[in-house]
């Protein structure tokens, strides 16, 4: 695989593409020889990005991580029920005491439960696929030890 970077040219500061393999290039514009400086290779987040699809497409816990989805919708699920029926239950205690203040009390209520629901099953899916991640890793590292 040949890795493209940007170069930048020492004495006319053009920007001009290298292989990186070498310490100085010509510089295409000016023609002068330059040293390597400021090179960007490509940009680690995609690579990244690319790595981690691979590995939970390739991955060899598809049901656990089928089940993590559904165990977040779970959680969604839950927070609407609690927002509803936290904000039904203080709706009943703000029309008792009859005050605007008990109603918006409710609602709030309603929603802050909700809102804590939503975010914990959010963290949740993240830190269970974090876990699920670390171990097709690991075992895509032992296969590739293993078929050397
Ligand atoms: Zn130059």
């Amino acid at each position: 695989m040949i890795m493209i970077a940007n170069a930048k040219c020492q004495h006319c500061g053009n920007v001009f593409e290298t292989d990186g393999m070498n310490k100085t290039e010509f510089c295409p514009h000016c023609g002068k020889e330059t040293f390597i400086v400021g090179q960007a290779f490509d940009p680690a987040p995609a690579n990244t990005a690319a790595a981690l699809k691979q590995i939970r497409e390739q991955t060899c816990y598809k049901t656990l991580r089928e089940l993590i989805g559904v165990v977040q919708i779970l959680f969604f699920i839950a927070a609407g029920l609690a927002g509803l029926g936290v904000t039904g239950n203080f709706l009943e205690l703000g029309q008792v005491a009859s005050s605007i203040g008990g109603i918006l009390l409710a609602v709030i209520i309603g929603l802050v439960s909700a809102f804590i629901l939503i975010v914990l099953g959010i963290a949740w899916k993240q830190a269970a696929l974090l876990l699920v991640d670390i171990a097709d890793c690991q075992i895509r590292l032992a296969g590739n030890t293993a078929s050397r």
